[in-house]
């Protein structure tokens, strides 16, 4: 017997462009659609960033007049959009494998294990992650202790208010840096460097207006494709173009590449080596009836940017199940 359970639209990933994406296709009045996340909660890479009292805000809701709230926060808003709507929810279920042709995710979670669902058609809002050092072909070889990604930082400033650096350096301009500088500042440390291989931050003028309010980081802007962290043991620095800049802690923020390894297993289009799934004008990807919406499209986008462009597939989506049915 075949135990594969059908839907009219299955969505992979619970952030905010997956959570846009199921909600607008719930008030559309699509009947059955579930949302897969492999976490066991709803919002992505903003619930990562916790409600902290003396905390920096990140996270613009650009729609409700611009107004700066925690990730957590955002999160929690998704979650109860959600809640609202008829949208079947799947924690703990990662999704494993795919047959595009066919339209069929193998996903395993705690209650059912290794199981398959089918759809007319599937969103991927998988989102994105941040690039190793190697990937970025900066720094081979052994990395000295006090080198941080983000999330790791984000562990220990929010969740055991420990502070790793007092000078710190941020490797990467867009927000997700001088939102890193922000808080390393709140935190009680002093005013970062930033460097990027760019003369001018990636991050918008307004966004590093607002976070002025915390910290004035120092840009340094060189265009060099490589970068040299100084120590043997801790990260002491980083030579840039000959160039050394002190530090005592080093954060390597941004750059991000799509989540697009199930895309590559299921033989869609992506294009290497940026990993940018090859879509449409309305957002379709290479195979007939799959979607994706969100970070995973590649480059950086703020989390409302996500959302938003979440519910505009939502609407290509719609089209397409009415073009076809
Ligand atoms: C480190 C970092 C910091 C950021 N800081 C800010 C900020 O301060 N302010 C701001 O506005 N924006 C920030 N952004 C950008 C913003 O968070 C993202 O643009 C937004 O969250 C992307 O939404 P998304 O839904 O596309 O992806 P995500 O938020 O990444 O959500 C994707 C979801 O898909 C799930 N998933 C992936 N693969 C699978 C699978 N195989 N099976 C099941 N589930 C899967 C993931 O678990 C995740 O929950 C930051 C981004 C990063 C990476």
């Amino acid at each position: 017997m075949d135990s594969t359970k059908h839907f009219n639209v299955l969505i992979i990933g619970a952030g905010p462009a997956g959570v846009g994406a199921a909600v607008t296709l719930s008030k559309r009045g699509i009947k059955s659609i579930a949302i897969i996340e492999r976490s066991d909660k709803i919002g992505g890479i903003p619930s990562f960033y916790k409600k902290k009292k003396g905390g920096v805000r990140t996270f613009v809701r650009w729609s409700r007049g611009g107004i700066p709230v925690f990730g957590e926060e955002y999160a929690q808003w998704l979650e109860k959009q959600l809640l609202k709507s008829k949208v079947r929810i799947e924690l703990q279920s990662q999704v494993l494998n795919i047959d595009a042709k066919k339209k069929i995710l193998t996903l395993v979670n705690p209650k059912e294990g290794e199981v398959n669902y089918s759809a007319d058609a599937i969103v991927m809002a998988c989102g994105s992650r941040e690039e190793t050092p190697a990937e970025r072909g900066w720094l081979a070889g052994s990395r000295p202790v006090r080198v941080f990604f983000t999330k790791q930082l984000l562990s220990l400033l929010d969740d055991n208010h420990l502070l790793p650096m007092n000078n710190p350096l941020i490797i990467g301009s867009d927000l997700i840096g001088y939102a890193a500088a922000a808080k390393l500042k709140a935190a009680g440390a002093s005013d970062a460097v930033i460097v990027d291989n760019c003369n001018r931050p990636k991050c918008s003028i307004f966004e590093r207006l607002y976070f002025r309010m915390w910290s004035n980081p120092k840009y340094q802007g060189l265009k060099s494709k490589s970068i040299e962290i100084t120590g043997n043991k801790a990260a002491s620095g980083v030579r840039l173009n000959g160039k050394n800049i002190p530090c005592d802690g080093i954060v390597i923020c941004g750059e991000l590449i799509p989540n697009s390894e199930l895309a590559l297993i299921g033989n869609i289009k992506v294009e290497l080596p940026s990993r940018k799934p090859v879509v449409t004008e309305d957002y379709q990807l290479s195979e007939s009836g799959w979607f994706a919406a969100g970070n995973i499209l590649g480059g950086f986008h703020g989390a409302e940017w996500c959302y938003f462009n979440g519910r505009r597939v939502a609407r290509a989506v719609v089209n397409y199940l009415s073009e076809s049915s």
